[in-house]
């Protein structure tokens, strides 16, 4: 059944093909419609490992894109960065390889949490061309805004904000509520996608590579996370530096530094999101447990990092 926002459900739709041998990329969507197309089309601007492919949609609503496999695991950019992943290897280090190995624009998103603090602190001294952006999803707490203003006044720069569709955001509202997230785990995606998603898509619109301040240990679900790896979704390099660092070392790191940090860290509250969407920790809970926390499933992500088969895209190393 298709529903109003057909790109959350284009998005969720989405499935990657990948076969041996392969020397094309097949993404199908199935039952979508129009606007969908239309979105995909868009992405094929946003990505240069889209761009020359075709792009149809039968009578069944099935949208199939066949695109030249550009680059993916194995790719030399890849197998340069490998080199890095060792825990000898710096910050600085990782960030300066992927400068090296990755021509064109590289985007780091900062969400301000005390991993992306770190990551922003070696880029800003560090002069290292990385464009730092962030996705102000209009919901953060105040204390969030605060550290955004602190961190531009510490370093001298201006972090490049995106802020969601205002159009989309008034449909949500109006159909769902301003909290309508709290009655649904499809509600609390779709404004996931609105307020985070779709800002992400256009944040990293032509770029080449997307530093992240994922961890391993950070809950189950990331696990799997590693140093660096191709999402095929969004046709880009993707970097993990702290993918091998404890949160111990992060703090410590950080206040080695002078770091500026987040006030709710004191406070309990290990991850930061949106403010109607996070509370402090228990005593003993894991550190991802305060986010969504009325939700059962343990993988909880907003989408930012989550596939098209709706798993958590893991920065797979180069093979
Ligand atoms: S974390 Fe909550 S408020 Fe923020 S975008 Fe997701 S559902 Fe909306």
């Amino acid at each position: 059944m298709l529903r109003r926002n057909s790109h959350v459900i284009f998005r969720r739709a989405l499935i990657a093909d990948r076969q041996e041998d392969i020397s094309h990329l097949h993404l199908f969507a199935a039952r979508a419609d129009a606007s969908a197309l239309r979105f995909y089309r868009r992405r094929k601007e946003y990505s240069s490992n889209f761009q020359g492919c075709a792009t149809a949609m039968d009578g069944g609503g099935t949208i199939r894109v066949e695109a030249p496999l550009a680059a993916g695991e194995g790719d030399d950019r890849l197998v340069r960065l490998r080199s890095l992943e060792g825990s000898s290897a710096t910050v600085t280090d990782r960030l300066a390889g992927l400068v090296a190995a990755v021509p064109g624009r590289l985007v780091f998103t900062t969400s301000f949490g005390i991993e992306d603090q770190l990551i922003a602190h070696f880029i800003f001294t560090g002069e290292l061309p990385i464009e730092v952006a962030t996705l102000d999803t209009g919901r953060l707490f105040p204390s969030t805004y605060k550290l955004w203003q602190e961190t531009e006044e510490r370093y001298g720069v201006r972090i490049r904000s995106w802020h969601p569709d205002a159009s989309a955001v008034a449909a949500m509202v109006r159909d769902s509520g301003i909290n309508g997230f709290y009655h649904s785990r499809d509600a609390r995606l779709a404004c996931c996608e609105v307020r985070k998603v779709a800002p992400l898509v256009r944040a990293l619109a032509g770029a080449a590579g997307w530093v992240t301040g994922l961890r391993a240990d950070q809950s189950g679900g990331r696990a799997g996370v590693s140093f660096a790896g191709w999402d095929a979704e969004r046709g880009l390099v993707k970097l993990a530096p702290l993918f091998d660092w404890t949160r111990e070392r992060v703090a410590a790191a950080c206040a080695e530094r002078d770091v500026p940090v987040n006030a709710l860290h004191a406070q309990g509250f290990l991850s930061i999101g949106c403010e109607p969407c996070t509370r402090a920790l228990k005593p003993g809970e894991p550190e991802r447990a305060g986010r969504w926390w009325w939700e059962q499933d343990e993988a909880k992500e907003c989408g930012l990092h989550v596939g098209p088969d709706g798993r958590l895209v893991r920065a797979r190393a180069a093979a």
